[in-house]
């Protein structure tokens, strides 16, 4: 990888509150149009990575290139080419959509010749357009997202920083975030950095992912990588003549360490390290059970997560 296709790195990237180590000595790089998800629990240090990346909060120690920024000494430059979506984002209730637009585009030094025409591009592919004349306040939680990530947009940064983009969205329009950000990365080049709690999205969406603790990096890498490095969990999906599921999970039962579960003529069997696979399908063959596919299953970014977390999925 080039160096001019690295668009974030950091090193050592330290910040305290207090006693509290929000971000502790992190390390990483985030390369040019890739989606790069921080994973991590309430409290992890994901928001505390995204104020300090993009220069509104200063580290205390270690240190970090942002576009080439020094985000601690040229954040208003900086910030000028990043796009925001905070937890909450600020919008100004008593102004339209229309007018919230054209106040960040203002202050974000949107030529006003540009604006309006950018501005009627966002609130219809938000699809903002029929109530972009109403004050904000009146919104919906969702209409509300989907303006503050169109204002997040307006001045076409190229690289973005969200913060739980689908919280609060119903299933239609988190579908429309994720494939507007992939959009966002695959054909125009732009590189996103997203926080989420949503393990099943961060795993569709992320070409790579960061799994945070106590501000603490504990892994890094494609949710296909860690799942190889770090899945506890190993699956196997076996298809079987249907009256054999009976003898076949009877079979099973005997052995220790796995656990066995039927649907329909499917056995899963949980638990298997990838050496005991022949073994156990030996066991069946020997009595006569017809096997028609074994399919190992890959471990998700869910059961990483919680392998690296060491504890219950009730948690997060
Ligand atoms: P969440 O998933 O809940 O949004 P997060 O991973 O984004 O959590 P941060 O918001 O970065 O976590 O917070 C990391 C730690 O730093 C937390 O313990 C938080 O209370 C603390 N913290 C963050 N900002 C401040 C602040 N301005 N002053 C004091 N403590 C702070």
């Amino acid at each position: 990888m080039a160096t001019t296709d690295i668009v974030i790195a950091t090193r050592h990237f330290t910040r305290r509150f207090g006693d509290l180590v929000a971000v502790n000595n992190l390390t990483l790089e985030v390369f040019r149009g890739e989606i790069f998800g921080l994973l991590g629990h309430n409290g992890a240090g994901k928001t505390t990575t995204i104020r300090l990346l993009n220069g509104v909060l200063a580290a205390n120690s270690g240190s970090a290139r942002v576009l080439g920024f020094d985000p601690s000494k040229d954040g208003t430059a900086l910030r000028r080419r990043t796009g925001v979506l905070t937890e909450n984002p600020s919008l100004d209730d008593r102004l339209t959509a229309r007018e919230n637009l054209l106040f960040y585009a203002d202050i974000n030094n949107v030529p006003r010749g540009k604006a309006p025409r950018r501005i009627e591009e966002l609130l219809v592919d938000f699809e903002l357009l029929e109530r972009a004349d109403e004050q904000a306040g009146g919104y919906s939680k969702g209409m509300k997202q989907r303006l503050a990530l169109a204002r997040a947009l307006l001045h076409e940064p190229e690289l973005l920083f969200l913060d739980e983009p689908t919280t609060g969205l119903d299933p239609v329009a988190s579908l429309y975030v994720r494939q507007l950000i992939t959009h966002l990365s695959k054909h125009k080049g732009r590189t996103v950095l997203l926080c989420t709690h949503n393990l099943v999205e961060a795993q569709r969406l992320c070409d790579r992912v960061a799994v945070l603790e106590h501000g603490q990096l504990l892994a890094v890498g494609t949710p296909a990588d860690l799942g190889h490095r770090f899945g506890k969990v190993h699956k196997l999906a076996v298809e079987l003549e249907h009256e054999q599921v009976p003898q076949a999970l009877e079979i099973l039962k005997q052995e220790q360490g796995i656990t066995v579960e039927a649907e329909d003529k499917v056995l899963h069997i949980i638990g298997a390290v990838r050496e005991r696979i022949p073994a156990l399908i030996q066991l069946l063959t020997n009595a006569h059970i017809r096997i028609y596919r074994v399919t190992p299953q890959e471990p998700s970014l869910e059961d990483v997560y919680f392998a690296l977390h060491g504890e219950g999925e009730n948690s997060l």
